[in-house]
């Protein structure tokens, strides 16, 4: 057993009660916990999705693959559920209420001390660029802009790690919630090498080697395929 931030945690990763729960797990319940944090991250996103609908429709099955994402990770690091989301506990918090009341267990795996976890370089400029492109200017796109600064950190496709289907749904939330800095990516880039060359931009800094994308040595690293598996089986 583990103690991380105040959350004490079994040796499979389940949440249980610091204080007051006489050893009590709060989650997750359920079945097949054990088999893996893939097939955690899955059950999860099933468990959220499973509930009362709330919301936007597309929000909150973007909203049910971050935490899931991030919840497959507590199991595997011992993390705090925050952290993995680049949130506050009150910030993940509110977003399960709103979105998942069935789910307020879930702030069992929240870290007690206030924070969203040590910022990575550039994490912070890549949440400052979302945050001056809100499409909407709501509360949601705040949450957005963190837990896609945070998940940008992770090694595979961002879609992937922010637990999605593909990258269609990607471009989707970037186009809904960002669309004054998504409707830049005119050619497609990667959004991932699309969001650097525009963090350089905004310093001064000329990172192509070419003036035209079409000569450029490094064409096929900004414009390949962004395929693969999906880390959440849907
Ligand atoms: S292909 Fe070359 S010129 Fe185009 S964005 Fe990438 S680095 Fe810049």
């Amino acid at each position: 057993m583990s103690k991380i931030d105040g959350i004490r945690f079994d040796d499979f990763g389940g949440a249980i009660a610091s204080s007051g729960g006489l050893g009590a797990r709060l989650w997750p319940p359920l079945d097949g916990e054990r088999s893996g944090t893939g097939d955690l991250g899955t059950i999860t996103l099933g468990w959220l999705m499973g509930g009362p609908a709330r919301g936007d429709a597309f929000d909150r099955h973007v909203f049910a693959c971050l935490i899931a994402a991030a919840r497959a990770e507590t199991a595997a690091t011992g993390a705090p559920l925050n952290h993995g989301l680049g949130l506050t506990p009150g910030d993940t918090a509110a977003l399960i209420g709103l979105f998942f009341p069935h789910a307020t267990g879930l702030t069992a795996l929240l870290s007690c001390d206030g924070g969203s976890g040590t910022d990575a370089i550039e994490e912070e400029d890549l949440r400052d660029l979302l945050l001056d492109h809100r499409t909407m200017g709501v509360e949601e796109e705040v949450w957005l802009a963190a837990m896609v600064a945070r998940r940008a950190l992770r090694p595979n496709h961002l879609w992937q790690d922010l637990g999605l289907v593909n990258r269609g749904e990607l471009s989707r939330l970037l186009n809904r919630h960002f669309s004054p800095l998504a409707s830049r990516n005119t050619k497609n880039m990667k959004w991932k090498k699309f969001f650097y060359r525009e963090l350089c931009q905004r310093e001064g800094v000329v990172v192509c080697k070419s003036p035209h994308c079409e000569a450029c040595d490094d064409h096929a690293l900004c414009f390949g395929p962004e395929d693969g598996k999906a880390l959440l089986a849907n």
